[in-house]
């Protein structure tokens, strides 16, 4: 990779309205934006034009403002598409976020091609979200779940996924990039074993799309699923890319407008092509057209300058965290995106949360939807600090400091 500028984080803060402002009276330390990222006014101001000016239904109307509508909704499509390195826009489905778009795919893809006794391959370090779907399948239809372990620093085990994928499943579905371990997993190498070993592979792209440029095309992967909101973009919105190949065989889910060719009360329904047989229902316009917004915002700021200016952050953090009597950090895999995760000897992390909060620091606590990563850990959940583009290395020395104060006044 060449080396990126670096960020200049002023002129990216002075993007971002929500982030100048006080909190219980002091300046806001926004350090939580694994579990949302904040908006840029190039964001919050495609979605405020499109409502002050251009807004109607889509796909339906012949009139003026659908059809600008329609456009816009179709261009942030193409949008996605470009961002993803998709082949071609049929290939990218509206979805709400990554949660919907693995139900998508469980849903059409899994019910038609899973039948009792074969198996579905995850991790231990999967978000909820990439759990919980496979289970349920797995209970409707007598699936075997497999789990590869996670090595102690919080890299994939993989011995342990070998050995999993050599029971042959037919799906295996992984993080790019954990949640609460920072660990960016090697994809490709995980893409290219469970394609030799004949599966299908859905990638979790929730951390991967915010922090790091992402590649379908090289990556070889079958289906990504990502969140708008996490890559500075709407809630409610996010995207599936599935092959072309793949999306036209699939079934639809959901039924209802935009998602038919012909309905007959006599003869029946026949579906649209992918992607519009998965969007039934009039789909979150605004959203797209911010999401849109978002990755183009991404882009010109650089995708490459972002990451390795979160890296150098968490790098920082760790380097600092260090040194504190106590403190054990959860997940130091050497490939490690922008989130560092803790805790402390005999305090519970909520408590830490709450202290740093009153210092005006947002971070998160407890089990970041993994709770089997807390389980297999043997702690009750995590304080985790995860950065973005706007973030800046004096946050990160105030943090410390409010950190070690917060130890201080628990011990
Ligand atoms: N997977 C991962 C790795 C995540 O971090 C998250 C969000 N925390 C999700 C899935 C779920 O994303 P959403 O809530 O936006 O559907």
């Amino acid at each position: 990779m060449d080396h990126p500028q670096p960020l200049d984080t002023a002129a990216i803060r002075a993007q971002f309205p929500v982030l100048d402002q006080q909190v219980h009276g002091k300046p806001l330390i926004y350090f939580d934006s694994a579990a949302s990222a904040q908006k840029p006014l190039a964001v919050i101001d495609a979605q405020s034009d499109y409502l002050k000016h251009s807004h109607a239904n889509v796909h339906r109307g012949v009139h003026a403002l659908s059809q600008r509508a329609t456009d816009a909704f179709e261009q942030a499509r193409r949008q996605v598409q470009s961002f993803l390195n998709a082949s071609e826009p049929e290939e990218i489905v509206w979805t709400q976020g990554t949660t919907d778009g693995i139900n998508l795919v469980a849903q059409t893809w899994g019910r038609q091609n899973l039948q009792a006794g074969d198996r579905v391959l995850i991790s231990r370090m999967e978000h909820h979200a990439n759990i919980v779907p496979w289970q349920m399948l797995a209970t409707e239809r007598g699936l075997h779940l497999d789990v590869a372990e996670f090595l102690p620093d919080g890299s994939l085990d993989w011995d342990s996924f070998q050995n999993e994928l050599n029971r042959g499943p037919k799906l295996v579905a992984m993080t790019y990039v954990s949640n609460t371990l920072g660990t960016v997993n090697d994809a490709a190498r995980i893409i290219q074993a469970a394609h030799a070993a004949g599966a299908v592979v859905l990638l979790d792209g929730a951390q991967a799309a915010p922090h790091k440029r992402v590649d379908v095309q090289a990556l070889g992967c079958d289906f990504f699923v990502f969140s708008g909101h996490k890559t500075y973009g709407p809630t409610g919105i996010g995207a599936l890319y599935g092959k072309r190949a793949l999306l036209d065989s699939m079934p639809p889910w959901r039924g209802g407008g935009e998602m038919i060719a012909e309905v007959s009360l006599e003869q029946g329904t026949t579906f649209a092509a992918a992607p519009f047989k998965f969007e039934a229902g009039t789909p979150h316009i605004s959203g797209a057209i911010g999401l849109g917004a978002a990755l183009e915002w991404m882009e010109a700021t650089g995708i490459e300058a972002i990451a390795a200016h979160e890296e150098a952050l968490a790098e920082r953090t760790m380097e600092l965290l260090r040194e504190i009597p106590g403190m054990r950090l959860i997940g130091t895999a050497p490939s490690k995106a922008g989130v560092v995760s803790f805790v402390v000897d005999g305090i519970h992390p909520y408590d830490l949360g709450s202290l740093l909060d009153a210092q005006g620091i947002a971070v998160r606590t407890g089990q970041h939807c993994t709770q089997p990563i807390m389980d297999a850990l043997g702690i009750p959940g995590t304080v985790r600090a995860s950065f973005a583009a706007y973030n800046t290395f004096e946050e990160v020395e105030t943090f410390h400091r409010a950190l070690k104060r917060a130890i201080t006044m628990l011990s």
